[in-house]
C-alpha cells in the first residue's frame, strides 16, 4: 500500500516496525460536547484505513484516548478548559459530561459503522504514566519547572517543527495568535507538560505528582498512552489535519526525547470538511451532528457514502444538496444490489480474487475510496454470475461499511411482501397480503361503484387513522403502512 506522510510530505511505501502487524494511534475526541460531522469525517476514513489494512492482511492493534482532561480551548494551552466549559454549561460535573459524551461519540460510530479501536483509553485513566514521562524528561534537561508548572523545552531540539511547511516565524505567529502569552515560557513554542497553577483554581480533577497536586497538559496523555498500549515503536499515527500543529508536533518533540530513538514514521491527516461558509466548527455555536441527519431523515450511511467519495487530503464541502446527491446514490446502488439474485449460483472464487486484487490496487494507493465506491459499479457489472457479483460486493464492504448486502435483502423482503389480492371482479389488490385491509379496500371499490361517497370516503378516512396509505391505480389499489 502506497500512503501519504505528512512526515515526508510524499507518496511512501507503508511500511511496519514488525512485518504483518500494525501499531496504529488515533487522537480521540475531548468529550465536552456532541461530535460534529466534521470531526467524524476524520473517524471515518480512519475507519477505512484501519479496515483496509486488515483486508491487506495486516494484524492492526489501534489505540484511542478520550480526552477528558487537560484540553483548553487554544490548543496552545491557553483559554478556558474545555471540559470545565462543557460542565458549566450543562450544570453537571466534569465527570458526568465526559461519560454523557463518551457515549455519545461511540453512539454516533455506531450509526456511521465505525469499528470501536482494540483499546480506548480516557486521559484521567493513565496518570502514572504521564508522570513517568514527565519526571525523564525533566531528569534529561528536556523540561523546566516554572511558576508551579513544568514545561517543555523545544529550545533543547535540533529539529522541532516537523510538519512546518511554513517557517519558523509564521508558526511564532500561529502561536502568538493565541488567546493570551504564558509569561512562565522560555520560548514561545514551549507547552506545558503539567499543570499545578493554573487560573482555573476550580478544576475538578486533580492528582498528586512529585510537582504538587494538578493535572497533565493536552499533548502528553497522546505519548502516554500510546507507549502503554502500542509500545515504544508506533507504525501510524492519524488525526484530523488541524492536529499536526501543535499537537502532534509536541507529541512528536516530548515523545522522542523521553524515548531517544524516532517514535512514530507514518502520520495520516484528514481534512476538513467545509461549508460555503468556511470550516465547520464548534466555536461557531451551531454544528451539524448525526442526530440531526437523521431527524431529517438521512440515513446516517448516506453521510458515510458522502465522506467515501471523496479523498481524505482534499477539504470536502458539505451542502444538503451534496448530501441529497450522496443519498440517490445509496438508494440506486442498493436498488441494483437488491435485484441480483442470490440463487443465481456458484459463486466463480477465481473471479472473486480477480476483483480483490483490483480493490487492492486502486484504493491502496492512498486510500482512494472513491475508487472503491467505484469498483462497486464494476463488480454490478462483472461477467459472471449474480452469486459471485453479490460476493465481490460484500468483499468489498468489509472495507467501505456501507451495509450494502443486508440492506439490498431488506429491500428484497418488503418487494417480496407486496403480495396481490384478486378479487372476483377483477379487482386487484396490492399491499402486504393483509385479509382485513384487503376486505375494507375492497368494500371501499364496491361502495364507490355503486356512488356510495359517504361511505367510500369513510373507509378511506378508516385506513388512513391505521397508517394506511391508499392509491387508486387502474383495474385496482395499492396500499402501503406509513
Ligand atoms: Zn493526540
Amino acid at each position: 500500500m502506497k500512503l501519504y506522510n505528512s512526515l515526508t510530505r510524499r507518496k511512501d511505501e507503508f511500511q511496519t516496525h514488525t512485518p504483518g502487524h500494525v501499531e496504529m494511534y488515533t487522537c480521540g475526541p475531548t468529550v465536552y460536547h456532541f461530535a460534529h460531522i466534521g470531526n467524524l469525517r476524520s473517524y471515518i476514513m480512519e475507519d477505512v484505513l484501519e479496515k483496509f489494512l486488515r483486508y491487506a492482511g495486516y494484524d492492526v492493534n489501534r489505540v484511542m484516548n478520550i480526552t477528558d482532561v487537560g484540553h483548553l480551548a487554544s490548543d496552545a494551552d491557553t483559554g478556558e478548559d474545555k471540559m470545565l466549559k462543557g460542565a458549566k454549561r450543562e450544570h453537571k460535573s466534569v465527570m458526568e459530561i465526559a461519560q454523557f459524551y463518551t457515549d455519545a461519540f461511540f453512539s454516533d460510530c455506531e450509526k456511521l459503522n465505525i469499528k470501536r479501536p482494540d483499546v480506548v483509553q480516557p486521559a484521567t485513566g493513565c496518570i502514572d504514566e504521564y508522570i513517568k514521562i514527565v519526571s525523564s524528561l525533566l531528569e534529561k534537561g528536556y523540561a523546566y519547572l516554572a511558576g508551579g508548572n513544568v514545561y517543555f523545552d523545544t529550545s533543547k531540539l535540533e529539529r522541532y517543527y516537523v510538519f512546518n511547511d511554513h517557517d519558523e516565524e509564521d508558526l511564532a505567529v500561529g502561536v502568538r495568535d493565541s488567546v493570551e502569552e504564558d509569561q512562565n515560557k522560555r520560548n514561545k513554542a514551549d507547552f506545558v507538560l503539567w499543570f499545578t497553577k493554573s487560573k482555573f483554581e476550580d478544576q475538578a480533577l486533580k492528582w498528586d505528582s512529585p510537582w504538587g497536586v494538578g493535572y497533565p497538559g493536552w499533548h502528553i496523555e497522546c505519548s502516554g498512552i500510546s507507549m502503554k498500549y502500542n509500545g515504544e515503536y508506533l507504525d501510524l499515527h492519524c488525526g484530523g489535519i488541524d492536529n499536526a500543529f501543535p499537537h502532534h508536533t509536541n507529541e512528536i518533540a516530548q515523545s522522542e526525547a523521553y524515548l531517544g530513538h524516532p517514535w512514530c514514521p507514518q502520520w495520516f491527516h484528514v481534512h476538513h470538511l467545509n461549508t460555503n461558509s468556511g470550516k465547520m466548527s464548534k466555536s461557531k455555536g451551531e454544528f451539524l451532528t448525526v442526530s440531526l441527519l437523521e431527524e431529517k431523515g438521512y440515513d446516517p450511511l448516506v453521510y458515510r457514502l458522502f465522506c467515501l467519495q471523496s479523498h481524505y487530503r482534499k477539504g470536502l464541502v458539505f451542502s444538503w444538496e451534496n448530501l441529497d446527491n450522496a443519498k440517490t446514490t445509496y438508494e440506486k446502488l442498493l436498488k441494483r444490489i437488491a435485484a441480483l439474485k442470490p440463487e443465481d449460483g456458484p459463486v466463480d472464487q477465481a473471479v472473486v480474487a480477480e476483483y480483490r486484487q483490483k480493490f487492492l490496487d486502486q484504493v491502496g494507493n492512498d486510500l482512494n475510496t472513491s475508487m472503491g465506491i467505484t469498483a462497486l459499479y464494476d463488480a454490478l457489472k462483472a461477467k459472471t454470475n449474480d452469486a459471485t457479483r453479490l460476493a465481490i460486493l460484500a468483499d468489498f464492504d468489509q472495507v467501505l461499511s456501507l451495509d450494502l448486502l443486508s440492506k439490498a435483502e431488506q429491500l428484497r423482503q418488503q418487494a417480496a411482501n407486496q403480495a396481490k389480492t384478486e378479487s372476483a371482479g377483477g379487482y386487484t389488490i396490492t399491499g402486504e397480503g393483509d385479509p382485513e385491509i384487503d376486505a375494507l379496500v375492497l368494500r371501499r371499490a364496491e361502495a364507490k361503484k355503486a356512488k356510495n361517497w359517504a361511505e367510500a370516503d369513510a373507509i378511506r378516512d378508516q385506513l388512513k387513522a391505521m397508517g394506511i396509505e391508499l392509491t387508486d391505480v387502474p383495474g385496482g389499489a395499492m396500499w402501503k403502512r406509513v
